[in-house]
This record gives structure tokens, sequence and C-alpha cells, in this order.
């Protein structure tokens, strides 16, 4: 998710090297170049009509996000942050309920359950996916357990349908962190299918993106829909009769613009991602102890990234910075072990997993408009690293 960031470092970086092909970890302008005069028509429009809340374009990406996730209902809010957070409370949640959280994952996840005034129950992760392991979610419920929240990281889902099975034995809800996986399925179910809600973030750097910060949440169930459209709007949801506290939390219509025109897009990117998430894994098969992302039997990822492991992280990623090709660390420290969550009283060696994967990850760059010459420039250079180690 630091996408941005990591581009600014790494133009710094390449201004130095003196290699004919260079590679940003990320970049968005291929994206957006042939977007740019229709959007910029439309945004002329908006000027115009000042409908920069709740202009129709909000309820049409509405509709357009719900049809293509295959939910019933979609509600835009401000970041996906709002979405996972709103969606805890307008299910219900009471101070100090329980939601049991991946140890591995963005720290939004940890966020949106505190600020929804729950506790986060972190669990180790699995090898097969990288996301919360199910049998560990299924041995933390306790009493006061009231909903679960798995992330799928890196555009892969978790395992919703073993996960499902166990919510509903022990009577919880499941809200998934879907900000990575837009477009991804697993065993043919997709985000909010088969549970409570699914909250999206379109943070720039996301494989459907905004052009500022802009989520949602897609459910089946009307009610909750209705209270999220309260909530992210002063608890109105008629001008001015405010049902419940609520917040600042809208779709911008400004962003909803920008949302439809990239939608038409969005297969054709994930599938340009694919494409080059199959040329890594077979290109950089069996180099020195370097791990390629595992993908279960039945799952789709979007690779929202390519994270590969391995004991030299920090060195590798030098390396590749001296040829002119950039990387991001995704996500060097887990929430738990971070200072924002050392009240909850974790500490480092209780979910070996994570805390491994988090040490050794590294993401390689992977987005739509990525030339076949730069797939090779950071294929032989990973490999020029091994092969001379
Ligand atoms: C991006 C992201 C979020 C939060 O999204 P914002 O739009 O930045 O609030 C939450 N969880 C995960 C896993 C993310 O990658």
């Amino acid at each position: 998710m630091d996408g941005l960031r990591d581009v600014h470092l790494l133009s710094e970086a390449m201004a130095q090297t003196v290699s004919s092909v260079t590679v940003p970890f990320f970049d968005l302008r291929h994206s957006h170049e042939p977007l740019k005069d229709s959007l910029l028509a439309e945004f002329e429009q908006l000027i115009d009509s000042n409908a920069f809340i709740n202009g129709p374009q909000v309820a049409a990406f509405e509709q357009a996000w719900a049809a293509y996730c295959g939910a019933d209902r979609c509600v835009g809010v401000a970041s996906g942050l709002d979405a996972l957070r709103l969606a805890l409370i307008a299910a219900g949640i009471e101070p100090g309920d329980e939601v049991i959280v991946p140890a591995y994952t963005f720290v939004a996840t940890f966020e949106a359950v505190v600020q929804a005034r729950g506790i986060p129950v972190p669990v180790d992760v699995s090898w097969q996916d990288y996301n919360l392991d199910v049998d560990a979610a299924a041995a933390a419920i306790s009493p006061r357990t009231r909903f679960v929240m798995p992330v799928h990281l890196f555009g892969q889902l978790c395992d919703v349908n073993g996960l499902v099975g166990v919510a509903a034995a022990a009577g919880l809800r499941v809200v998934e962190d879907a900000c990575q996986a837009h477009g991804a399925s697993r065993d043919g179910v997709r985000p909010g299918e088969k549970t409570l809600a699914a909250g999206f973030s379109f943070y720039p750097a996301k494989n459907l993106g905004a052009m500022g910060d802009a989520g949602a949440l897609v459910t089946n169930d009307l009610q909750l829909a209705d209270r999220v459209v309260a909530l992210r709007e002063h608890g109105q949801r008629a001008k001015y009769r405010h049902e419940v506290e609520g917040y600042t939390a809208r779709l911008d219509t400004i962003q909803a613009i920008v949302l439809l025109r990239k939608l038409a897009r969005l297969n054709d990117w994930n599938n340009e991602r694919r494409r080059i998430a199959s040329e890594y894994k077979e290109r950089l098969a069996g180099l020195g102890d370097l791990s390629l992302p595992p993908v279960p039997e039945g799952s789709d990822p979007v690779w929202h990234l390519y994270v590969v492991r391995t004991g030299s992280t920090t060195k590798l990623a030098e390396f590749l910075a001296g040829r002119g090709i950039g990387t991001g660390r995704h996500y060097p420290q887990p929430p738990h072990l971070s200072e924002a969550y050392r009240h909850l009283g974790y500490r480092e060696g209780e979910f070996p997993v994570a805390e491994a994967i988090a040490r050794e990850s590294l993401s390689l760059p992977i987005f739509p408009g990525m030339t076949p010459q730069q797939v090779d420039a950071v294929v032989e250079a990973v490999g020029d690293f091994f092969e001379n180690a």
C-alpha cells in the first residue's frame, strides 16, 4: 500500500543509474494516460454542476461495483478503513468484543477493529497462502469473540469456505478485508459473497484506485447497507434527520467519476498482472533460497503485490536498486509488534509464521503497462544476484 512513497524514493535512485532499462516499483502513468482526456472533460462538467457530494456518479459507481462483485449492495465510503470500521459498527459491535484478525496484514485491519471499540485478536497465518490460518482462528475463539476479519493479502483470498464453516459453527460474523483483492476469487467465491460484508480500498496504488482516498463496502445484507449509508453521512439517510451518531465518510463524486472510468479496465489490468506473475513464476524458479508466492489450488489471485521471500531481503533490495529496479517491503513489522499496538500485550515469537514472512518478504515490481523489457530486467537482475551470491 506504500507504493506511492516507494516511487518517490525510487525516482531518486533511478537518477543515479546508467542502465538502459529502469523499473519503478510501481507506475500509474500507463493506466491513466489513455483516460486523461475523458476524465478532464468529466471534471469540467463536475465543476460546472457543483455536485461534489453525492453526485449521480456515486450511485452509478455503487451499482457498477456491486454488479462486478456479484453483491446485492455496494456503499461507497471515503477509504478502505472506513468500509471496515463502519461495517463493524453497523453490525452492532460492542465495546470489548473480540475480532479475530491475521497477525500478518497492513495495520488498517487492526485500526478498523480498535476504532470500532473492539479488541483485535491476532492469529498466525498459513504458509499455504500467507493468510489467516483457519485452524488457528478456530482455536482463538473465546466467549467474547463476535467477528472474524480475514484479510486477502497481496490479492489472494484466504480460505473463505473453510473460515465461513468455522465462523457459522461458532455464531461469528465475518467481515472481509478485501482491500487488496479487487477481482480475486477462491474456489469460485468472491469477496462478500459468503460473508456479512467485504470492504475495499481504492487508494491509488490498489488494483482499482481512485485519484485520492476512497473505499466501498459490498454486502447482501440490505439492512447493514442502509446503516452504513447513515453512518457515512452524519448518521442521516434523510437530510438533518440524525438516526445515529455518524461520521464524514462519503465517497466523493470526483473519485466516483475516476472509479467508473477505471473499472471498465480492471479485468484487463488484472490480466496483465497475472501474465507478469506467471512469467516471474516460470523464470525465477529454483534460484538460491528464493521462495515464490504460494497459490493454493482453486485460488485465482489478482497480484496486488508480487512478494518473494529470501534470507537476504536487504541485500537483494540494494542490489536491485543498483540496477535501477525498485522494490517494496510489505510489511516489515506485523501490527502486533508495532508501537501503536504494544498495549495489546503481544511479544515477538508469538506468531512465528507471520513474523518470518514479515522478515523475509520483498515485493518485486508488478503493474499494468510494465513492458516485457522491464520484466526481463527484473528476472535477469534477480538471477544475477543469486548466481553471484
Ligand atoms: C489499503 C488497505 C487498507 C486500508 O485502506 P485505506 O483506503 O488506506 O484506508 C486496509 N487493509 C489492507 C489489507 C490494505 O491493503
